[in-house]
C-alpha cells in the first residue's frame, strides 16, 4: 500500500472480524471485512473477496505473500473477471507450485538438481529401491508442499518404513495431494534463493540473492542479502541459473528461485511464483521498490531497469518476530499485546501488522513483523539489529526476538560458517544462557568491581554492554 501510495493508486484494504484493528485497514483508503476470524471464512474465500472488488470498482489484486497468492485458480479467476492479479500468470503458478511438475520443467535446461526423483513415489517398495539408488540419508518430500511442512527424513530402510506412508497421509490431509517424491538428504546445507524479476515483454532480470540458511522446522527465521557464504563467481552463476529457470516458464512478475548450496554446489529447490517475505533485504541492497516494479509489470510496462544496472550495495539482515517460545520449541503463543513499541533509528524498517493492545489470534501464521537493518557493511547491519532488537518493546506475548539476538551475536553467525542445522545445533545453549545473568546486569555489576580496582577502565566496560572482545575477556575473567 506505500508503494501504491507512492504512485498515487489508492487502496482497499480486506480484512477478518479477527483483525478489524490491525494497522492496514487504517493506511489503506478504504476496508472492508471480508467475513469471520477462520480464514477459509475471509481471506480464502475467493468468490465473496471478486464481488467485493466488483462492487467497490477494484481494478487490481496484490495478494501479498500468504493465502492466496500462489494459487493459480484464484488468478485465473481474477482474469476472468477482467481484473488484474499483480503477480505472474496463473500457468506460471501452477507449474511451479509444484515441486516435481516443476523439477520436470527445469530438466530439461540442464539446472543442477538435487539427485533424487522427479516423478511421484507410489509405495514402499518402490520408494526402497529408489532410495538405495540415491543412498541415505533420503528427505521424502510433498509435491504440493510448502511452508516447511511435508517433509520427512529417514536415515536407514527401517526408518523409510515408518515415514513413507505417513509422508503420503500427511502430504494427502494437509494439501489435498498425496503425491510424495525423493532427494537425497544433504547434511551441512545452506538455503540459498536469487530474486528475479520478469516482465510481459520476456525481460527477465535478477537482484541477486538472499540467504536464509536459520531455520527452524524447515522454516525460515533470519535472511540476509547478500549471502557471506558465497564468492562473485559463484553469485554471478546462481544467478544466472536463476534466469534460466524463470525463463523456462515463461515467468513474468517478482519471482524466488530457490537453491540449497553445498560443497560449493549448488542445486535447485522450487521456485516461489510471489513475493516473499524476505523481499526488503533485496530492496534495502539495490534500491529496488519491488512492489512498484510488480505493479508495473502487472500494467504491462517493462521492467525499469536493465541488469547492468542492479548492484550491490552495503548489506541488509531481517529477523522475523513471531510470536513463538523459542524456550518450547517454538511454540506458537497468544495473547495481547500490552506493550509494543517499535525500535527506529537509521537504516533500520519494520514491516509489521499488529500495535500496542491488539490481540494475537490463533487463526493466522503468528509472525508479528519483521525487523530489517541495512548496514555499510554485514557487521553495521548486524550491530545495528541487535541495537533495535534492544529498543524493540514487546510484551503480553513471547518472541522470537530474544532467541534473534542470540543468533545475531553469535559467532557462528557472525563468521558465516553456519548452515540450516544451526537453531537445532544452538538452541540448547541459547535456553542454558538464559540461566544467567543477562549481558546488561553483568554488565552493570562489571563495571562496580572493575571501578573498584581499575577507575576509568571499569567506565568503558560498562558502556559497551554489547560489544567489544575486550569487556567479553574480562567478563570471562571475572567469570573464571
Ligand atoms: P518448502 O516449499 O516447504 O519451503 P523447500 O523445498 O523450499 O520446501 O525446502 C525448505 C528447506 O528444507 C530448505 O531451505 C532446506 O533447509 C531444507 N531442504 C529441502 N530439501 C532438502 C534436501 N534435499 N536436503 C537437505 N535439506 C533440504
Amino acid at each position: 500500500m506505500r508503494s501504491a501510495r507512492e504512485l498515487g493508486i489508492s487502496t482497499v484494504a480486506i480484512y477478518s472480524e479477527a483483525d478489524r484493528a490491525a494497522p492496514h485497514t487504517r493506511y489503506a483508503d478504504e476496508a472492508v471485512c471480508v467475513g469471520e476470524a477462520a480464514s477459509s471464512q475471509s481471506y480464502l474465500n475467493a468468490a465473496n473477496i471478486l464481488e467485493l472488488c466488483k462492487a467497490l470498482n477494484v481494478d487490481a489484486i496484490h495478494p501479498g505473500y500468504g493465502f492466496l497468492s500462489e494459487n493459480a485458480d484464484f488468478a485465473r479467476k481474477v482474469h476472468e473477471e477482467g481484473l488484474v492479479f499483480i503477480g505472474p500468470s496463473p500457468e506460471s503458478i501452477r507449474l511451479m507450485g509444484d515441486k516435481l511438475a516443476s523439477k520436470q520443467a527445469v530438466s530439461r535446461y540442464n539446472i543442477p538438481l538435487v539427485p533424487g526423483t522427479d516423478q511421484e513415489i507410489k509405495d514402499l517398495s518402490e520408494a526402497k529401491i529408489i532410495a538405495g539408488n540415491i543412498g541415505y540419508p533420503v528427505l521424502i518430500k510433498a509435491s504440493a508442499g510448502g511452508g516447511g511442512k511435508g517433509m520427512r527424513i529417514a536415515r536407514s530402510e527401517k526408518e523409510l518404513d515408518d515415514e513413507i506412508n505417513t509422508a503420503i497421509n500427511e502430504a494427502t490431509s494437509a494439501f489435498g495431494n498425496g503425491a510424495v517424491f525423493m532427494e537425497k538428504y544433504i547434511e551441512s546445507n545452506k538455503h540459498i534463493e536469487v530474486q528475479v524479476l520478469g516482465d510481459q515483454k520476456g525481460n527477465i532480470i535478477h537482484l541477486f540473492e538472499r540467504e536464509c540458511s536459520i531455520q527452524r522446522r524447515h522454516q525460515k527465521l533470519i535472511e540476509e542479502a547478500p549471502s557471506i557464504s558465497i564468492d562473485v563467481e559463484t553469485r554471478n552463476e546462481i544467478a544466472k541459473t536463476a534466469v534460466e529457470v524463470a525463463r523456462a516458464c515463461h515467468y513474468y512478475g517478482a519471482g524466488t528461485v530457490e537453491f540449497i548450496y553445498a560443497d560449493g554446489m549448488f542445486y535447485f529447490l522450487e521456485m516461489n511464483t510471489r513475493l516473499q517475505v524476505e523481499h526488503p533485504v533485496t530492496e534495502l541492497i539495490t534500491g529496488v521498490d519491488l512492489v512498484k516494479e510488480q505493479i508495473a509489470i502487472a500494467e504491462g510496462k517493462a521492467i525499469s531497469l536493465i541488469q547492468e544496472n542492479v548492484h550491490i550495495k552495503g548489506h541488509s539482515i531481517e529477523v522475523r518476530v513471531y510470536a513463538e517460545d523459542p524456550d518450547r520449541n517454538f511454540l506458537p503463543d497468544i495473547g495481547h499485546l500490552t506493550t509494543y513499541i517499535r525500535p527506529s533509528g537509521v537504516g533500520v524498517r519494520i514491516d509489521d501488522g499488529y500495535d500496542e493492545g491488539m490481540k494475537v489470534p490463533i487463526y493466522y501464521d503468528p509472525m508479528l513483523a519483521k525487523l530489517i537493518t541495512y548496514g555499510e557493511t554485514r557487521d553495521e547491519a548486524r550491530q545495528r539489529l541487535i541495537r533495535a532488537i534492544d529498543e524493540y518493546q514487546v510484551n503480553g506475548i513471547k518472541t522470537t526476538l530474544p532467541f534473534c539476538k542470540f543468533v545475531v551475536d553469535h559467532p557462528v553467525f557472525r563468521d558465516g560458517s553456519f548452515d540450516t542445522s544451526f537453531i537445532e545445533s544452538y538452541l540448547d545453549d541459547y535456553i542454558k544462557s538464559k540461566g544467567q545473568p543477562g549481558d546488561r546486569s553483568v554488565a552493570a555489576l562489571m563495571g562496580v568491581v572493575l571501578s573498584e580496582q581499575e577507575g576509568k577502565r571499569a567506565h568503558e566496560s560498562h558502556a559497551a554492554p554489547n560489544g567489544s572482545s575486550n569487556w567479553r575477556n574480562r567478563l570471562k575473567e571475572w567469570q573464571q
